[in-house]
């Protein structure tokens, strides 16, 4: 009898390769490989003729192999082709020719006279009718016939080493085997929401004997996918309702006064969802809810609102952006509006950190320099210190003080090793941390050091000396300063271990840091190496690593804190005096347990950067604060109920009433000369204009150098307007500096990457630009384009694309048609056809195996409805008809949260 939790190595019947290649697809079990569901199905029972046209809609055709051939092409490509005949031709018969480009293995497995089965679309090449790349079948006359054709066939997701036919002969085989009633194949829906039974609807989708049962099967089959999704949202909402948190609201005057300093009134919008926040804010129970709202539609004024509510009812708030960029043009509109105010805020970024107030709180420590930190992972993040551009202003610095590897500003990731891989004693490692720990915040900056039993790593920044002259910036080179630590080492622990001789090898292995991801993954590596060396166990401490951290602890909280008496004070008792009440940053924050003494509420914006995983954490904080979600992707309304199906979801369905239209046009580069013509007299009137281009990957130096081009390239067309440059690797202050610079009318023209993407907010400029259009997807371009239309000017928004992009230019026409954030959301879902939007991983349930968040959505809202009307009688499932459910949503959380991580 089989169990279909068995292992699949227990029906001895599965070789091992084959064992090994399902395991490729993820299929261990008896039960994974029964839900190994069909992609398609073919009806082998008849084929249409051959086609004489091309068509769009791939078909399925069967014939017999006449001729094979193998072409060369452009040197080395190879071409091998394979021309079907159909099997009773007529005079009119076409011949279908099968393509496969570079595809080695494709000609050892076709051969003529075989008879084939190949699914594709056929395309009119010259007088030939041609199908590139179909999915083909080999049919082969065994006994097996019968599974594999004159039958509507399933067609699997397959992999290497597991042909189609392969696999549907094992699961031809397994059902076969199968006891008329398994266990573990009971129906797991309630019965008014599907028909028939588990068992069956699993038979009938691998073989179906009609189309109409096909469809039934597959009905069943992803409603109670579907429902078990969906039993498991609603228990958590059950779950979160239960949980008691903190009321997070004040009275309301602080908030009053805000919205009294705004120089407009909020949309009849804006005031509904600050009601609905301020309930949740006022309730017991943790509030969970989506802010959506179009782009420009105002969502950060309903942040702030509630933001404020929590501040006055004495606890902190945190404003979390996806990108550095974001968060600090956040952090520069909310100290604009919120300084007045008296509210104190700290900017919280990998770059950048600032404490900001009507009075500073505290003032830094000296003797801790700079040595602040952000929690990141597993880990925590140094916070850089020192930019160019903030210290080196009337000075500069002598290079030629400097080896020529050297640079000044930088970070350095230096690994240094004992001679001959000496070991290092306990004692001699102390003694290494401590002597860079004795040069830090004289010669250098020091983010973190492991001392390995024969090497050491660091992580640091050199600093300027002291007695340079005042007009002169000289740096601590890396060779002063290696030289002077390993030497002092060399003779301490040489003293300590009564030895005489070289303790260092002569080179250290050396490395700029050239970004802040570097950064963390450098410091990150430093945390770990000890137990990813296996030089330390698991949970077993490790005493010679050390980052500032340690140093703080070390020194206890002697931060010397400014007694000045804040007006705030008064209104936040429960926050001490040197803590900021709102703190801006990006979502690396949420990591951070140093930096929030009593979190309220967190507002987190744009939310599709921002998955369940990470709401997790949040909220498994202690107390539980308040979260809002805010995005400007609409979300279509199945996604609504899935992905965000546990969060309350509030709308901003209306834009402020002073806004200039915005015209989109798709246009051909051929057409850009016209196209300049237009983007000048709109400087001339005073206006400015984003350029955008497309660069997917913002990590590497081809694109510094695409960027230099572009660049150039837009300052001569605009010539004798001011263009500036933005990309993803440009250091932050410099970023906001350009920023700063288009912002106040300095630059005209700003030409970026989509680093603009989301949040920048510049009234004056009403021209984007956009290149290659094609290459963005439907929501992105409607977020780009957001960045415009901010003003009371006409907006223009035009979309280049070339003409060789013909199908993509059809999308692109959506955009010209609407500017309905809800319509071009659901336009771009249906374009990326049955693939979800967000992807399931996203949203920390388990993938679907079957169902179809898009067109499934009919049978979504049943299942739901389903789900709710369970949960609401018996909410905690007591009933002993419900057992079955609780025990379906226990497993269910094990499977979640083990592919969330
Ligand atoms: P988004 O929803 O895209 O985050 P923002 O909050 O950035 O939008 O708002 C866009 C611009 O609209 C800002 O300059 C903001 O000051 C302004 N704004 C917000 N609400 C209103 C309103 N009710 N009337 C007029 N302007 C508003
Ligand atoms: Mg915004």
């Amino acid at each position: 009898m089989i169990d279909v939790s068995e292992k699949l190595e227990g029906l001895n019947w599965i070789a091992r390769p084959k064992l090994l290649a399902l395991r490729r697809l993820g299929v261990e079990t008896v039960e994974d490989l029964l839900a190994h569901f069909p992609r398609r199905h073919e009806d082998r029972t008849e084929f249409p003729k051959f086609p004489r046209e091309e068509s769009d809609v791939p078909i399925c055709l069967c014939g017999e192999v006449v001729k094979t051939s193998l072409r060369r092409f452009g040197g080395w490509k190879k071409i091998f082709e394979a021309t079907l005949q159909e099997s009773h031709p007529n005079a009119l018969s076409e011949p279908l020719v099968c393509r496969w480009f570079n595809l080695h293995y494709v000609q050892k497995m076709i051969a003529t006279g075989q008879r084939m089965v190949v699914f594709g679309k056929p395309r009119l090449r010259g007088k030939r009718i041609c199908m590139d790349h179909p999915e083909f079948e080999v049919i082969e006359n065994d006994e097996e016939i019968s599974i594999h054709f004159r039958r509507i066939t399933p067609i699997y997701p397959a992999t290497e080493g597991l042909s189609q036919r392969v696999l549907r002969s094992m699961i031809h085989r397994l059902l076969n085997e199968l006891p008329s009633a398994p266990a573990g194949l009971e129906t797991l829906a309630p019965s008014n929401l599907v028909r028939g039974e588990r068992r069956e609807a699993i038979r009938t989708i691998h073989f179906p004997d009609s189309w109409e049962a096909r469809d039934a099967a597959r009905e069943h089959l992803v409603l109670t996918e579907f429902f078990l999704m969906q039993m498991l949202i609603a228990s958590r909402r059950a779950d979160a309702s239960t949980r008691r948190g903190e009321k997070h609201c004040g009275a309301g005057a602080l908030v009053d006064r805000f919205l009294k300093s705004l120089p407009f009134e909020l949309t009849a919008a804006q005031s509904k969802v600050i009601g609905e926040i301020r309930h949740d804010l006022a309730a017991s129970h943790p509030m969970n809810r989506l802010l959506q709202g179009d782009v420009g539609s105002g969502k950060t004024v309903v942040a702030i609102a509630a933001m404020l509510l929590a501040v006055e009812s004495g606890y902190q708030a945190a404003f979390m952006a996806p990108t550095q960029i974001l968060a600090e043009q956040h952090y520069d509109v909310l100290r604009r509006w919120l300084e007045p105010l008296g509210v104190c805020m700290a900017l919280r970024t990998a770059a950048r950190q600032e404490e900001s107030g009507p009075l500073p709180l505290f003032e830094r420590s000296e003797n801790l320099g700079s040595a602040h930190l952000q929690r990141a992972g597993d880990g925590i993040l140094p916070l850089r210190t020192f930019s160019e551009t903030q210290s080196t202003s009337g000075a500069h610095y002598s290079r030629r003080r400097l080896p020529h590897f050297e640079k000044p500003w930088t970070i350095y990731a230096v690994t240094t090793t004992a001679v001959r891989r000496r070991a290092l004693s306990p004692q001699a490692r102390t003694i290494i941390v401590n002597a860079w720990r004795h040069f830090h915040n004289s010669r250098y900056e020091l983010f973190a050091i492991c001392v390995m039993p024969d090497h050491v790593h660091a992580l640091f920044q050199p600093w300027p000396k002291n007695e340079a002259p005042a007009d002169e910036t000289r740096f601590w080179s890396l060779t002063e300063l290696m030289r002077s630590l390993k030497s002092s080492t060399a003779r301490e622990i040489n003293r300590a271990e009564g030895k005489a001789g070289t303790v260092w090898e002569k080179e250290t292995f050396d490395r700029y840091i050239r970004s802040d991801r570097d950064l963390a993954e450098k410091f990150h590596y430093i945390l770990r190496n000890p137990w990813d060396a296996g030089v330390a166990k698991q949970n077993q401490d490790y005493p010679w690593i050390w980052t500032p951290q340690d140093e703080m602890h070390i020194l206890g909280s002697s931060s010397p804190q400014n007694a000045a008496t804040s007006t705030l004070q008064a209104c936040a008792p429960q926050i001490s005096a040197d803590e900021p009440q709102i703190i801006v940053g990006t979502h690396a924050l949420l990591y951070d347990s140093v930096s929030f003494s009593n979190l309220g509420l967190v507002v987190i914006d744009e939310q599709h950067k921002f998955g369940v995983a990470q709401r997790a954490q949040l909220s498994a904080r202690e107390p539980v604060p308040d979260v809002l979600v805010m995005t400007a992707t609409p979300i279509p309304r199945t996604l609504t109920m899935t992905i965000y199906g546990d969060l309350d979801v509030s709308t901003i369905d209306e834009m402020p009433a002073n806004r200039g239209k915005i015209v989109t046009a798709v246009r051909d580069v051929s057409k850009l000369g016209e196209v300049l013509a237009f983007l000048r007299t709109q400087l001339q009137a005073g206006r400015q204009m984003y350029v955008i281009y497309p660069l997917i990957d913002e990590s590497e130096k081809i694109d510094a150098k695409a960027a230099a081009t572009e660049y150039e390239l837009w300052r001569e067309r605009l010539r004798p307007f001011r263009c500036d440059l933005l990309h993803g690797r440009i250091p932050g202050p410099e970023k906001q500096e350009i920023m700063e610079r288009f912002r106040s009318g300095d630059t005209n023209a700003l030409i970026s990457t989509t680093v603009l993407e989301v949040g920048v907010d510049v009234p004056n400029a009403t021209v984007m630009l956009i290149e290659n259009a094609e290459r963005f997807g439907l929501a992105q371009l409607h977020q780009l384009r957001g960045r415009i239309g901010r003003g009371e000017h006409k907006s223009y928004c035009i979309l280049l694309t070339s003409a060789q992009a013909k199908e993509a230019s059809e999308k692109l026409a959506v955009l010209e048609r609407t500017s309905d954030g809800f319509k071009v959301a659901e336009a771009d879902w249906e374009l990326r056809g049955p693939g979800d939007l967000l992807g399931t991983a996203q949203s920390g349930l388990p993938a679907l195996k079957i169902g179809n968040l898009r067109t499934d959505a009919h049978l979504m809202l049943r299942a739901r409805a389903a789900a709710v009307s369970i949960l609401e009688t018996d909410p905690q499932l007591e009933l002993p008809e419900n057992q079955r459910f609780r025990r379906l949503i226990v497993e269910q959380q094990g499977r979640t949260f083990s592919n969330v991580s």
